[in-house]
């Protein structure tokens, strides 16, 4: 199956370069200009993946990322930033994006990315065929295999980044795990990134699960190390 990714950068000479090396491993590219035609451009063709620059003219990126997270839970989402700022923005706030790459970049370094997102969208949205069961640990259940993700019953939607450390979290109960083992298990360990992607992706988990994402009350930090799945005494 030929995967489709959406590339949308404002910069002609970075678009053509990505789109020609994407291309030549198999991927049919669209391109967009702008944040307008990208939210257009993947309406129409839904791809699986989407690069998006931040710096765009009309809507930027983090508010392309926040229209497409939200009609497509299951989309991965890559962004490309060129400032620091847009990095502090990234590991602050809930955008919704799967990963960031800072440019330049090395285009070697973004297909391994890809295939690193690819395999936790495979992970989430390709059905077992054996149903290896559910979890549940109060007020939460993972259902592996449907894939989705409850609290007090109702689906809470996880991005595919999301829901595999979810998975990875409720198979560990109780059991610290640093930084570098949660990138290894759900990044895979050819990934080259930064493991405060990790940090990112706990921060927006608990704005969707915790009833005070300040005060966490299920994904614990362990100091100086990472994070527990914490689980309530009466389900031990
Ligand atoms: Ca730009």
């Amino acid at each position: 199956m030929t995967r489709k990714i959406l590339l949308v950068e404002d910069e002609d000479a970075i678009r053509k370069f990505v789109k020609i090396n994407l291309e030549r491993e198999g991927y049919q590219v669209f391109e967009a200009p702008s944040g307008e035609d990208g939210v257009d451009i993947a309406r129409k063709e839904e791809p699986e993946i989407v690069i998006l620059d931040i710096m765009l003219p009309g809507i930027d990126g983090f508010e392309v990322c926040r229209i497409l997270r939200q009609e497509y839970p299951d989309l991965g989402i890559i962004m490309l930033t060129a400032k620091a700022e847009d990095l502090d923005k990234i590991m602050g706030l809930q955008f919704g994006s799967d990963d960031y790459m800072t440019k330049p970049f090395n285009p070697t370094e973004l297909s391994l990315r890809i295939k690193s997102l690819e395999r936790r969208l495979d992970a989430k949205n390709v059905k077992s065929k054996v149903n290896d069961g559910v979890i549940a640990h109060k007020p939460f259940r993972l259902d592996t295999y449907a894939r989705k993700f409850y609290r007090d019953g109702e689906e809470l939607e996880l991005t595919p980044t999301e829901y595999l450390i979810m998975k990875l979290f409720m198979e560990n109960p109780g059991r610290a795990m640093n930084r570098d083992e949660i990138l290894s298990k759900v990044w895979g360990d050819d990934y080259l990134g930064d493991s405060k992607i990790v940090d990112v992706n706990i921060r927006r988990l608990r704005a969707k699960i915790e009833d005070n994402p300040a005060k966490p009350q299920f994904i614990e930090t362990v100091w100086g190390m990472g994070y527990r799945w914490f689980v309530l005494e009466e389900d031990q």
